[in-house]
């Protein structure tokens, strides 16, 4: 089973994975991708890509202003049309969806915040986590626990609710 989820913090890529320098940046911002399974690929592209990415190796672009969803160093490409949902990292239009396990938003958050001052959400989702609940590595188009996105998000909002 995939690690994904561990509580601490999201996978970061590895040093094996970057040892591949040059061929793992993204062809439209430069910037280095993380590496995604096939199975996560199988789960987020249009039926018509379901060929394509059999062949092992794509990247997930995590630059928020690039339209690349995932590259693969040989060249294929894949951008917002060619996935089947929202990339949260990539939208700042509501919905902005931050956890695809059960479907937590961008809005979720700031709602929370307003009224509360804070946010239950990343306790919400740890515990579903430690439960077993959790499918991110298929739902999530990044691969990964949607844990960093969310305590990303909340800093965020946090920082903007201190300011106004
Ligand atoms: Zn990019």
């Amino acid at each position: 089973m995939s690690d994904c989820c561990s509580i601490k913090s999201p996978a970061e890529t590895t040093l094996a994975e970057t040892a591949k320098a040059g061929t793992n940046t993204c062809p439209e911002c430069g910037q280095p991708g993380k590496s995604v399974e096939t199975k996560t690929l199988k789960h987020t592209v249009q039926p018509q890509h379901l060929e394509p990415v059999n062949i092992p190796g794509f990247l997930f672009c995590r630059s928020a202003d690039c339209d690349v969803i995932y590259f693969h160093p040989d060249g294929d490409c894949f951008r917002k049309p060619d996935v089947r949902v929202r990339v949260g990292l990539k939208e700042t239009q509501d919905p902005v969806p931050l956890c695809y396990c059960f479907g937590f938003t961008d809005a979720m958050v700031r709602e929370e915040i307003q009224a509360t001052g804070k946010c239950t959400l990343p306790q919400r989702i740890t515990a579903e986590v430690k439960t077993g609940n959790c499918a991110c590595e298929i739902r999530n188009p990044q691969g990964a626990c949607c844990l960093g996105n969310v305590t990303a998000a909340m800093r965020v909002m946090e920082r903007s609710s201190v300011n106004r």
